[in-house]
């Protein structure tokens, strides 16, 4: 079989194919997924009281690799059925033929959508506190967002940045209590509501952000030199569109006692599927049945 990312979900599901001797490939486009933009630790992972999003990635890699199975770093762009068959089309031309696929390729972070966005990527923009925060040391940044991930990434960001603004677009802060409490502590945090973004602008980098105010109507300019994404993800699903059912958010459907999809032989596990609750442990968990339904599968043919 074939398993798409290496993010909690694919690679458990690639320890438990192997411990089922199910000949596996695992093709991802890097490892650790999600957890690898996590701000801050992760603290309700059974076993870790607190933990690192790359200290984990770490642990479930070396888990991983110590087990008989292919790897392939790499990413997919289509998926076609042939006969019983899958073949499963690489962006570097490869192709791989399998019996049974499962799709663990979670999700991507939602885009702004506004002007400048593209541009800025990687010059100013980004979507990962974790791994671009240090590069805003004394700077004034933007985080849009009023989350709870928008709160965490603002509270890792005070460790660096001289000053940092929350934009959120309702009236009300969506972040639990003690996030509002912890932003508040650091002294650095300021939070704006009712703004609707419009544009980000400058030369080479970042310079404003620029945004309406729901209630005055008015347009303001808010002078940052980075601006941090945090309004949420959207499954990474593209490559099997077509092939499966999705639900309306453009996740796979499945059946949650097994992570089958709508295709015999397709099974989908994680974030990319419709199962509520995004979690580590819970993607996790879709990955270990996903692959012993397979295992079953591959039985019965
Ligand atoms: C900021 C943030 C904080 C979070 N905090 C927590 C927390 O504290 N606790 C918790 O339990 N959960 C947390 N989550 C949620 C958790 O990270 C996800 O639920 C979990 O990572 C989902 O795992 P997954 O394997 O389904 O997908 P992902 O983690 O998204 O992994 C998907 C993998 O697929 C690969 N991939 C994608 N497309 C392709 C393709 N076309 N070809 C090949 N490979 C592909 C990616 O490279 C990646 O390796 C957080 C998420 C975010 C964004």
């Amino acid at each position: 079989m074939v398993i798409i990312g290496g993010g909690p979900a694919g690679m458990t599901a690639g320890i438990y194919a192997a411990r089922q001797k199910i000949n596996t490939l695992l093709i991802t486009k890097s490892f650790g997924g999600q957890m690898a933009k996590k701000a801050v630790d992760i603290e309700n992972y059974p076993g870790f009281e607190k933990i690192s999003g790359w200290e984990l990635i770490q642990k479930f890699e070396k888990h991983l690799k110590q087990k008989k199975i292919k790897i392939e770093i790499d990413s997919v762009r289509k998926i076609k059925k042939i006969g019983q068959d899958f073949l499963v089309l690489t962006a570097s031309r490869k192709q791989f033929q399998a019996k049974a696929v499962i799709v663990s390729s979670g999700a991507d972070p939602r885009p702004l959508e506004v002007p400048g966005e593209k541009e800025f990527i990687g010059k100013g923009i980004s979507y990962c506190v974790a791994c671009d925060g240090p590069l805003f040391a004394d700077k004034k940044v933007a985080v849009v967002g009023g989350g709870d991930a928008g709160f965490e990434a603002a509270i890792s960001l005070s460790s660096f940045a001289k000053k940092i603004y929350i934009l959120e677009t309702g009236s009300q802060i969506k972040a639990d209590d003690e996030n509002q409490e912890r932003a508040k502590k650091t002294g650095k945090i300021e939070t704006i509501t009712q703004i609707a973004l419009k544009k980000i602008e400058g030369k080479d980098f970042v310079e404003s952000v620029v945004y309406q105010d729901k209630s005055s109507k008015e347009l303001k300019i808010l002078k940052v030199q980075g601006v941090f994404v945090e309004i949420g993800s959207q499954p990474a699903t593209s490559f099997v569109k077509g092939l499966v059912e999705f639900n309306e958010k453009d996740e796979i459907k499945v059946n949650p006692f097994t992570g089958e999809t709508s295709t015999a032989g397709l099974f989908a596990a994680g974030d990319a599927d419709d199962v509520p609750y995004k979690q580590i442990v819970i993607a996790c968990g879709e990955g270990a049945k996903a692959a012993l339904a397979v295992a079953n599968y591959l039985g019965k043919l």
